[in-house]
This record gives C-alpha cells, structure tokens and sequence, in this order.
C-alpha cells in the first residue's frame, strides 16, 4: 500500500480546510476567547480576507451574539440564534450555529435564509398584490361582457367602443402580471449581485434606440450626453444587462409619459468617482410635489392614479427600479421642481478590467 505523506492523507487539517472551502455555507473556527482560527472562503467572503486573528465580536457586533457565545464557551452547548449582519444594504438573514468542539474551538457555522425569507415574503406579497390590482380590471371586463352577451349592443360604433375598452382593459393585466413576476424576479434575489460584466454605454444606446420611436410620437427627443472626463473607456459594471437595462426604459419611459410634448429629455452621464459613474434622466414637464417623492418606489404608489391608468401605468415601474438598483449595490435618487423638470439620478458601482497589454 502506498503511504501518503500528511498534505494527501484524507484526515489532515490542510484536507479538510480544503472541503470546508466547498461549502456555500460560511464556516469558521475561534478559540475560547474568540479569536478567529480559522475561516473558509465563504466566511471569508461574508467578513473579510483577513478575518484570522481577529475577534468575532469585532466582525458580529450583536448582544445576542455575545451571550450565546460566552454560553456555548462555558457550558459546552450548541446552540443556534438569529443573525442579520447590519453592514449589510440589503437585509441578509442567517441562522449561526455555535458548536464547542469538545474542549477545544468553537465553531460557527451560518446557515444563509435570505433567499427563503425572501420568497415567503414576495409570495404573501404576490398574493395580496394580485387578488387586489387585478380585481378592477376584471370585473370591468366581466361586466362588459355580460352586457354584449346580455343584450343586443345597439350599434356597430358602440360594440367597438366596448371592444376597445375590454382589449385595454386585458393589456392592462398582461402588463400587471409581467411587473409583478419582474419584481417577485428581483426581490427574491436581491441579495446577490449578478456577476456578468456589463457595458454601461451599451445599454443606454440600446434603450435609446429601442424608446426614440415612443418619444418621437410625442415629439420628444432622447439626448445622450456624455460628459465623462474620457470618453474613449468603456465603464463597466457586474450585474445582468437585461436588469440594467429595465431601469433605464422604466425611467426613460416615465419621463416620456409625464414629460410635456416636444420637449427634450437628456441623459447625462458622468463620474462621480474613479469607480462610480452617475446617469441622470431630466424631463421637462409638470414635475412631482416634494411631499410624494420619498413614495414613489413603494409599489402602487401614483401621484395621480387615474392619470398613470389612462396612460397605461401599472405603478410598479420605479418599485422595480428601485430593487434593481439596490440589487447592484447602486443608489436612486430624485428631484423635482414644479413645472420644470423631474431628475431621476441612478449611481452604479464600476469595475476596473485589467487591459491584456
Ligand atoms: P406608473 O406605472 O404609474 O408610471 P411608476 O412606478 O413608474 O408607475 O411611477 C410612479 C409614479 O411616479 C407615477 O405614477 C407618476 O405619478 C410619478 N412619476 C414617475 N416618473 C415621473 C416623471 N418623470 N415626471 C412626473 N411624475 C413621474
């Protein structure tokens, strides 16, 4: 039989750090005191790179947390709490196993219940959301066609004007439930930046060309400005291209939709910093009151309701938006000023590709 050196023996420490590194769980490994020993790469990536030698109740400051450790410590017990890590944009819920491993470490294991809490909480949503939007439209078509079913419509003219209402009536639901699988979409998995390296300017010409019919039909005009200090480099982010590009036609085709008539509505682009790049949307037109700003990404928030009906809005547009952003680790902001002009500023982290020369 062939003797393994420790390095390939099945048992050795080095072995089983390597399979820890396996896990999508992160797991760590302190001393009685706290120290951190040892972390594989998912704890790494949770905490930090250089997390050995520190001490976990500088990484996880929570009262909580302390008490169950110390307890754990004295009494040998493994016990299992809640943990939102509060450095975190967006909430992040994980159940931490503590486990004495005899007299020895302490180990930490955090099992991540984001993506589950996430689901439960878009599905009692969806639910909610459903039943109640989608009722007004329904019962609108329901009694339309009792009546042509009913009675003999009178006229040509009349049947048609009934048949008009009903076919807006079920493009509404369509684009209803298209939003509302989008935003379920997103909210579920918010937590995690999408990893596909992503051409900013790629995607606003793409939505540039893809919305100039609409605008042109009102008279508008989408104007790209690039005001970056070089405009010869590419900014590039991670994230989902289709994502990206969803905020910009929400935002863009709002500005059509509430924009005045042949007006102009500039896209600026420019650096805020070496790795943040800022894109503003400025439309002219009515603008909002201050005192609704703060709501509009709350899904179903409308300033006017009846108005955002008339023009086939589902209210959901910047509640989509808005996790998208956040979902790319990016900020959403918005001014306006009464009949002048609306800004929505959309800020997105950048990434630096090493050039192959
Ligand atoms: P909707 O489908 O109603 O357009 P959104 O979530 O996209 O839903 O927008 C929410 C509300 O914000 C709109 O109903 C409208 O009142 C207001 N709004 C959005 N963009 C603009 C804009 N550029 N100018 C004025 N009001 C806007």
């Amino acid at each position: 039989m062939t003797q393994l050196d420790d390095s390939e023996s099945p048992n050795s420490v080095a072995t089983i750090g390597q399979m820890a590194d396996l896990l999508d769980e992160a797991l760590l490994l302190t001393d009685g005191s706290g120290v951190v020993l040892s972390a594989n790469a998912a704890a790494r990536q949770l905490f930090n790179d250089q997390i050995i030698g520190q001490l976990i109740f500088e990484l996880i400051e929570d009262a909580d947390f302390g008490k169950a450790f110390h307890k754990t410590a004295l009494k040998r017990a493994e016990l299992e709490i809640f943990y939102h890590p509060k450095s975190e944009i967006i909430r992040r819920e994980f159940k931490l196993r503590l486990k004495r491993l005899g007299d020895g470490p302490i180990a930490l294991l955090f099992l991540d219940m984001t993506r589950q809490k996430n689901l439960e909480n878009v599905r009692r949503d969806f639910v909610a959301n459903v039943s109640h939007e989608l009722r007004s439209p329904l019962t609108s078509l329901a009694g339309f066609i009792e009546t042509m079913l009913g009675s003999e419509v009178p006229d040509e003219a009349m049947r048609t004007r009934f048949l008009t209402i009903m076919d807006e009536e079920a493009k509404r639901m369509s684009r209803l439930i298209d939003d509302l699988l989008s935003l379920s979409r997103v909210e579920v998995d918010e937590h995690i930046v999408p990893d596909d390296q992503v051409k900013l300017l790629d995607v606003l010409l793409t939505v540039h060309d893809s919305l100039a019919g609409r605008a042109a039909e009102r008279g508008m005009v989408i104007k790209l400005n690039d005001q970056r200090a070089d405009k010869v480099s590419h900014p590039l982010m991670l994230g989902s291209f289709d994502e990206i590009t969803e905020v910009f036609v929400n935002i863009i085709e709002n500005a059509i939709k509430y924009g005045t008539a042949n007006t102009q509505i500039d896209v600026r682009i420019f650096e805020v910093s070496a790795n943040r790049l800022q894109i503003d949307v400025i439309n002219h037109g009515e603008g909002i009151e201050q005192r609704h700003l703060s709501r509009l990404t709350e899904r179903f928030y409308r300033v006017d309701k009846a108005r955002s009906r008339q023009i086939g809005g589902t209210g959901l547009g910047l509640a989509i938006v808005k996790h998208i952003v956040n979902r790319h680790r990016g900020t959403l902001s918005v001014a306006s000023s009464l009949n002048e002009t609306t800004k929505f500023s959309v800020v997105l982290p950048l990434i630096h590709v090493k050039s192959k020369h």
